[in-house]
């Protein structure tokens, strides 16, 4: 069995009259959102690019071009599911994404059942989801943006 590792990241900037798209979920209490060409959801989008990766297949920007009107304002797990049906047609068996969100807000870890279940479905394979901040530094410890960052495996 040929095993195929990747890898993605994605950063999204905080602004106010955005709502908050995170791991497939919507976050209605949070008083900003990511801003974005699309709902701005890192953790789809760091999915998509770590799929991408390990299957050699370009990355997020060269296969939904971020001026394509199609996709303006997608849901993160619309790509996710594209990315997904890409990856299958290339020949791949995707066995498992791992995705970690670096962020002050919003706070996943009463739902990460519910952000693994919304990935996992879009994907048809597992998707793990974690959480850490930075101890206040950075973009991120700013509150400037959220990041995300993912690893993918096929066969
Ligand atoms: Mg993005």
């Amino acid at each position: 069995m040929s095993l195929r590792i990747g890898i993605g990241s994605d950063v999204h900037r905080l602004g106010d009259g955005v709502e908050m798209w995170v791991a497939g979920l919507h976050f209605p209490d949070e008083p900003r959102g990511l801003v974005g060409h699309s709902d701005g959801d890192v953790a789809a989008h760091a999915a998509c690019d770590a799929l991408l990766s390990a299957a050699g297949l370009g990355d997020i920007g060269s296969n939904f071009g971020t001026s394509d009107p199609e996709w303006a304002g997608a849901a993160g797990v619309a790509f996710l599911a594209e990315t997904a049906r890409r990856v299958r047609a290339a020949g791949f068996s995707i066995q498992n994404v791992a995705v970690q969100v670096i962020g002050n807000a919003p706070r996943l870890g009463p739902q990460r059942a519910a952000a693994e279940a919304a990935l996992s479905s879009a994907l048809g394979a597992p998707v793990s989801v974690s959480a850490t901040t930075t101890d206040g530094l950075g973009l991120t410890g700013r509150g400037e943006g959220v990041a995300a960052i993912a690893t993918a495996l096929l066969t």
